[in-house]
């Protein structure tokens, strides 16, 4: 791939492909300029659009947008759970997460939704790390909605336990209970739900460690942990990308573990919805994480 996509620009044709992101607010959100980026890149007839939807016009606007022959959208906060009343059909793993990301308007009338986060994350630490997930021992700090997408993500992908912490209990107990008791982990008990007050106990024989909370992103405090118990091959990941190297990183990669930071969860969970909407398998470039940090140093660690 060219890493100056404006010299394929395209003028848009009456045939071009339409998608875009649906959330509230969704000014913040990344996903225009990542697909944009690929549209320029590859020369193709389309456009990927902001689209602010209000709760009480979700369902008004995802059939509208199908209406108007809209190929599908991406679906972030707060629609990842209410988007699943309009779809017609749902993969497996995103009913087992509970959240659709990504909708595809299909030829025949139905609306497909599926949940790509998780295959985002462990892509991003596959070309971040090399990891291996089989078999693999993982602290998991967090218990909200992306969380969930990522440890259903982890037990797919066949790691052999899951220590969690969340400063709400309740919610990782929710989690834990949730999951352990799906049937491919009847008799596993895979996840282990550790009190926040003692949640250095979470580093203790973790190959891989990965923040989910918000703490360390712009404006948050930071998530200060004891490395002591942390075996010297860990990797330590977070998934939160503003600021790209969080202040848990840089401690982790001070202490000399290897690290994986979080922007690339964002690129790669990008890819299903653009090869099904656009027809064509984008690729994750160092120069496409420069466009999307707009400039921001995006050096890749590990
Ligand atoms: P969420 O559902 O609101 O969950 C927030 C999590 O952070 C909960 O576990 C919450 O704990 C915890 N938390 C918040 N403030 C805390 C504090 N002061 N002390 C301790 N824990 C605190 O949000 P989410 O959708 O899971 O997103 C979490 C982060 O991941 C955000 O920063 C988001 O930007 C980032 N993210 C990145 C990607 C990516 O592609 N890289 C994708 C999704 C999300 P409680 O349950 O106790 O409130």
């Amino acid at each position: 791939m060219t890493d100056s996509p404006d010299k394929k620009d395209t003028l848009l044709s009456g045939k071009a492909a339409l998608a875009g992101v649906i959330g509230f607010p969704v000014s913040h959100s990344k996903s225009p300029r990542l697909h944009g980026y690929w549209l320029r890149a590859y020369g193709i007839d389309g456009a990927y659009l902001p689209l602010s939807v209000a709760p009480d016009d979700l369902g008004t606007a995802v059939k509208g947008l199908q209406a108007a022959g809209f190929r599908g959208a991406n679906v972030t906060v707060p629609h990842k759970e209410a988007v699943m009343a309009f779809c017609d059909e749902i993969d497996p793993l995103a009913q087992r997460i509970g959240a659709v990301n990504t909708l595809v308007f299909r030829e025949d009338g139905k609306i497909h939704g599926s949940n790509t986060d998780g295959i985002g994350f462990l892509e991003n630490l596959r070309q971040g790390s090399s990891l291996d997930f089989h078999g693999l021992r993982v602290g998991v700090l967090g218990a909200g909605g992306a969380a969930r997408g990522i440890l259903v993500a982890l037990q797919h992908a066949g790691v052999s336990q899951i220590k969690l912490t969340n400063r709400t209990a309740s919610r990782a107990e929710k989690l834990a209970e949730d999951l352990n008791n799906s049937r491919e982990n009847a008799e596993a008990g895979l996840i282990t739900v550790i009190d926040w007050d003692q949640k250095d106990r979470v580093l203790e024989n973790c190959d891989l460690l990965i923040n989910t909370t918000s703490l360390g992103m712009e404006g948050q405090p930071p998530l200060d942990l004891d490395f002591s118990a942390l075996p010297e091959n860990a990797v330590v990941t977070d998934i939160v990308y503003a600021p790209l190297i969080t202040p848990l990183l840089a401690a982790a990669r001070e202490k000399g573990y290897r690290i994986v930071d979080g922007l690339g969860m964002l690129l790669h969970q990008a890819c299903p919805g653009f090869r099904a909407w656009f027809g064509r398998e984008p690729e994750v470039t160092e120069a496409l994480r420069r466009t999307v940090l707009g400039g921001e140093t995006a050096d890749r660690e590990v």
